[in-house]
């Protein structure tokens, strides 16, 4: 299991990812700081980059996020700030960095630009052993997008946008909040080499039951499930005993 000097150089890495993908968020030109001390019992600051559509909009789907995890107590032990750049630009992925001390949210272009249904593939899916599952998509689809596909449009506003990127922070927070509980678990689960000893619990077979995007890896497995509960999803016995063994958030 990873020890203590595992964690460490696995949250230094983290931080000059952060510094990476801050570089492309600043790169605009244009940014306002907005800071949020207390959203939900969560510590939030949010930086805004080049965006476009509305930014009140995302502060509101933000908020959403937090208020449903506070509901499930999740604020309660995290001494953590959260500090949430939004970004337009091309190179800033929908992501989560922990170096220790932050807990630093990247939410780039994609959580405008969701995964359509897939398309029928003359190709059969390819099953690996890492639990990976292509059938003749470029990605994954998560609960983000299902959220977006079951939300219903509306004129002026848009309710897809807003499901998505509420779900897309949810998800976030579920791989932080894995990594800031579960450590240990995390790190391994991070490190191809000894993921694999966590196989065995079976979150391959749960994953089909969660999402696609969940069949990815064992950390994916993790935020997915966080996510689906977090909405009010209830998963069986083979779920929540995989979810269990590889320390998600409860
Ligand atoms: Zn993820």
């Amino acid at each position: 299991m990873a020890g203590l000097s595992d964690v460490r150089s696995g949250r230094e890495y983290e931080l000059t990812e952060i510094v990476k993908q801050r570089h492309f968020v600043y790169e605009g030109g244009v940014s306002v700081l907005s800071e949020i001390k207390n959203l939900h019992g969560f510590s939030v600051t949010i930086k805004t980059g080049s965006i476009s559509g509305s930014r009140g909009q995302y502060i509101s789907a933000i908020s959403d996020a937090f208020k449903i995890l506070s509901s499930f107590d999740f604020h309660k032990g995290l001494n953590k700030k959260i500090i949430i750049y939004l970004s337009d630009h091309k190179m800033v992925k929908n992501i989560a960095f922990m170096n220790g001390e932050n807990i630093t949210i990247f939410l780039g272009s994609r959580i405008k630009n969701h995964m359509s249904a897939a398309k029928p593939s003359k190709k059969s899916p390819i099953v690996s052993v890492k639990g990976g599952v292509t059938a003749g998509v470029g990605r994954a689809r998560g609960i983000a997008d299902y959220m977006y596909d079951v939300t219903s449009r509306q004129l002026f506003k848009n309710p897809k946008e807003s499901a998505m990127i509420k779900t897309v922070v949810i998800h976030e927070m579920g791989h932080a909040l894995h990594e800031h509980f579960h450590p240990e678990i995390f790190w391994d689960l991070k490190r191809e080499s000894t993921a694999q000893a966590y196989n065995s619990c079976g979150w391959i077979n749960a994953s089909f039951d969660v999402s696609q995007y969940a069949t990815t890896n064992a950390l994916e497995f993790v935020a997915e499930t966080f996510t689906g509960m977090a909405l009010g999803e209830k998963y069986g016995k083979i779920v929540a005993n995989a979810y269990s063994a590889l320390g998600g958030p409860q």
